[in-house]
């Protein structure tokens, strides 16, 4: 009997054993393609030898030294490099372990601003009803996943939610992407207004929707729509870009592609590539500056924070994803989205294909005309998994409630280093799993 607390104690995972490039073994010598880099986290496949070396070599010289003694040279560099690359303004870097982390983190530091500044007033947090930002009781809170929020509901701080950026379902007859995207834009002002921009500390998106739909951009002229509110009412915009970015998108950081930059803005997954446990909350000079020059001290901190060695990973990382490989994503997200929409574009149950870089999503639908989704009890989106699984394919499946639409999704992140004949693999394996599934 295995001792293990397992995510799902009714399932019987096969055994990782091994992993290399694009592929991970398990202990009966099955080999699978990692589409979607477990959760949009192995950028870089594995094994690769750059990272595993800087990991050694920092082991050598010291595993880990707490930030409550020391700094340490990889997490001083790693900082250097992350703002030197970082969207204008954004100079300061906060390390933890992961993307929850990343996000409770950034609620507190945007309360202790505040606080800092003398408004004791602002505390209210707005996110949007198609989001995922963690686990941990504050990430949770924000977050817009009904099934996952409402057990710990009674536990939870303040938040409001308002519609999410889908043009698939949301934008009307008659209305242009940009009309609609100014019009779910402006639930926010209407929300704050409801609130009393006295009380609201933050609003909090993810620039490319993961988990929860399945890799959904946002239309043109959406987030600075966005921005200009928040800039508007002293409101602070949190991006979440834990899933959507470290290059996943085309871009090192996805709300570059908006043109927007945000007050505070939280990365992990891609960040230590899987190599290492690691996230990070970027903030602007303006934030810090308060903290520093009043109490100065931020009060939060973990143990594990700044850790060396997994700064090491992340310095390695990072060097490839802005070099040659991080340069890979666009055309070879483009040749995946070609090869879906070739296999999948027409299939009778198939309602969008989406996404940017290599982060793509396909929506399952029961009904294309009326994008009416599969009845939830059918678990459409578990069986695609587990079919994509025996063919071979890692894949991600979703499903959720987002205002109140039942949908069936599957993301696809698949590591940068990514051939375009593991493209057609990809397409191959999935393919399989549809004919198995309808
Ligand atoms: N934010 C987003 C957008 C995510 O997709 C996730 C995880 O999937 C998180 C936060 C939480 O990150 P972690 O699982 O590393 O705590």
């Amino acid at each position: 009997m295995s001792h293990v607390f397992p995510r799902h104690t009714k399932a019987n995972p096969p055994i990782a054993v091994a992993g290399q490039g694009c592929y991970i073994f398990d202990s009966t010598g099955k080999k699978y393609f990692d589409g979607s880099g477990g959760a949009a986290v192995s950028c870089l496949g594995h094994g690769d030898p750059d990272v595993t070396e800087a990991i050694k070599g920092q082991i050598d010289k010291i595993a880990f030294a707490h930030t409550g003694f020391f700094t340490s040279e990889p997490a001083e560099e790693l900082a250097d490099m992350l703002t030197r690359h970082a969207p204008e303004g954004l100079d300061r870097v906060y390390f933890v372990s992961g993307g929850s982390e990343a996000m409770e983190a950034a609620l507190k530091l945007a309360r202790q601003y505040y606080l800092e500044k003398g408004d004791t007033k602002r505390h209210r947090v707005i996110a949007r009803r198609q989001s995922y930002h963690g686990n941990t009781l504050g990430a949770l809170a924000t977050g817009g996943n009904l099934w996952r929020r409402e057990p710990f509901a009674p536990m939870m701080i303040q938040t409001s939610h308002i519609a999410p950026c889908y043009e698939y379902r949301g934008r009307e007859d008659g209305e242009t992407a940009f009309e609609y995207g100014q019009r779910v834009a402006n639930e926010l002002e209407a929300e704050i207004q409801r609130l009393g921009p006295e009380n609201v500390m933050a609003f909090v998106a993810e620039p490319v929707v993961g988990a929860t739909a399945g890799a959904v951009p946002p239309v043109e002229g959406y987030f600075k729509r966005i921005r200009e509110i928040c800039t508007a009412h002293g409101v602070l915009l949190i991006l979440d870009e834990v899933m959507c970015g470290m290059g996943r998108t085309g871009s090192l950081f996805a709300c570059e592609q908006d043109g927007v930059t945000a007050d505070i803005l939280c990365i992990a997954k891609g960040l230590g590539a899987g190599y290492q446990p690691i996230g990070a909350m970027l903030c602007s000079h303006d934030i810090y500056e308060a903290i520093e020059n009043g109490s100065g001290f931020f009060q939060h901190g973990h143990t594990y924070i700044g850790h060396p060695t997994a700064c090491a990973a992340a310095l390695a990382v990072l060097k490839k994803l802005t070099g040659e490989i991080g340069q890979r994503v666009t055309p070879m997200g483009e040749k995946l989205d070609a090869s879906l929409r070739d296999t999948f574009g027409q299939h009778e149950y198939v309602g969008d294909i989406r996404g940017c870089g290599l982060f793509r999503g396909i929506e399952i639908v029961e009904d294309r005309s009326t994008k009416q989704p599969f009845d939830p009890k059918r678990g459409i989106n578990k069986a695609l998994k587990r079919a994509a699984f025996e063919a071979g394919l890692a894949c991600y499946p979703m499903g959720g409630t987002i205002d109140g639409v039942q949908g069936d999704h599957i993301l696809l992140a698949p590591p940068f280093i990514m051939t375009g004949q593991q493209i057609d693999e990809i397409t191959d394996k999935l393919s399989t799993a549809f004919r198995a599934v309808f």
